[in-house]
């Protein structure tokens, strides 16, 4: 809670990106302030410990996800588990599509990345939609493993991705109307 503030105060709203009519969130100012962002990922790893409690992996979505997943699984001393477009990742993959505004997108895992049975948080820059994180929550339980909870820094309220997640738990640092 106190720090909410202070992450509020780094995210920059560009106009019209990534085309016209779009209001992006840049949270890349963040990264000006690296004790900061180290606060927010001990903040992140405390969460998990006091409100998930135990953890197998953590999971973060490319690309922004990965600014932060690492972070806070080193926080946990767990695994981290990337999740990427297909075919970035070599070796065996399981998949799972989504429909973006334009046509479908597919994100994917390693085989055995996730085991079954795994409780893994999950964690992304933010929340529009809903289709990247709802896909990622199917990965995981396509691997037989379940999400403890997927965590955003930020929440596009209006877009009520929230509503795709119905069977996962989840939390937002800031949301925006
Ligand atoms: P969704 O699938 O929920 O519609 O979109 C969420 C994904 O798109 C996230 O992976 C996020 O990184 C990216 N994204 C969409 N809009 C924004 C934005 O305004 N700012 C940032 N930082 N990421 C965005």
């Amino acid at each position: 809670d106190q720090i909410r503030p202070k992450i509020e105060a780094h995210i920059r709203e560009v106009k019209d990106f990534p085309k016209k009519g779009i209001n992006f969130r840049d949270i890349m100012p963040l990264f000006t302030n690296p004790q900061l962002v180290n606060e927010l990922c001990v903040v992140i790893a405390d969460h998990v410990r006091h409100t998930v409690g135990h953890v197998d992996s953590v999971a973060g979505l490319e690309a922004r996800g990965f600014l932060f997943g690492p972070q806070v699984a080193i926080q946990l001393g767990v695994p981290f588990v990337p999740i990427r477009k297909k075919g970035k990742l070599p070796g065996a993959t399981i998949e799972a599509s989504y429909q973006k505004e334009y046509g479908e997108d597919i994100v994917a895992i390693q085989e055995g990345a996730v085991k079954s049975g795994d409780i893994v948080f999950l964690i992304d820059d933010l929340l529009a939609t809903g289709g990247t994180l709802r896909a990622a929550a199917n990965l995981i339980q396509k691997a037989g493993g379940k999400v403890g909870e997927a965590f955003v820094l930020i929440e596009l309220a209006p877009l009520n991705g929230r509503a795709k997640l119905p069977d996962v738990k989840l939390t937002t640092l800031i949301s925006y109307d």
